[in-house]
């Protein structure tokens, strides 16, 4: 009599304790998601899953297979359709009106690298200063200008150096056209 109730009792405990498992699993899940909710709107980013950031100075450097670029942006999202949004920071800048250009360059040749990384293509990126952020669309005309700049870059030596030759090592070793610079390169 007594071993026969055993049985049941013991899947009774086995089903409670299974029960409480996948409680807790949940519960987990659940909190992991709301501080991953929480951080995302925090960090003011757009809707969609952050896949990638840099901003610690921690993220791996990616690079593009068709041009000699590499980069490691801010931040990227992927949208909810897909495609990839890079999110650069410019958190010195103050009061600017219009984005700066070299600033535009830089997010479209972040764009032009995750055309490597994702099925869908980027269509912008966001550019954000101290006090207001810019959407930076990656048009055919920008795409354009990005390959050209790396083609004039090629033809640059030390004698004639590209135009923001004067940067610091440090900008030199976050900027993509350094494979190609033949200032950055070596810094
Ligand atoms: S690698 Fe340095 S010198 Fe060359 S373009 Fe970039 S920032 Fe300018």
């Amino acid at each position: 009599m007594f071993s026969s109730l055993l049985l049941p009792a013991g899947i009774g405990l086995l089903l409670v304790a299974l029960a409480l498992g996948i409680l807790v699993l949940n519960e987990r899940r659940y909190q992991r998601q709301r501080l991953l909710t929480e951080r995302h709107r925090a960090l003011g980013l757009p809707e969609g899953e952050l896949v990638y950031e840099d901003a610690d100075g921690e993220g791996e450097p990616l690079s593009s297979s068709a041009y000699p670029l590499v980069g490691k942006p801010d931040y990227i999202v992927q949208l909810p359709d897909g495609r990839p949004v890079p999110i650069e920071l410019k958190l010195g800048v103050h009061d600017a009106t219009i984005p700066y250009s070299n600033h535009s360059v830089q997010v479209a040749a972040y764009c032009l690298i995750l055309e490597d990384y994702f099925v869908e293509a980027p269509t912008h990126g966001i550019l954000r200063y101290a006090d207001c952020e810019f959407t930076i669309e990656y048009t055919p005309a920008l795409r354009k200008k990005v390959i050209k700049l790396l083609t004039e870059m090629e033809r640059c030596s030390e004698q004639q150096p590209p135009p923001l030759a004067k940067q610091r090592v440090a900008k030199c070793r976050a900027c993509v056209f350094q494979p190609v610079c033949p200032v950055g390169r070596n810094r």
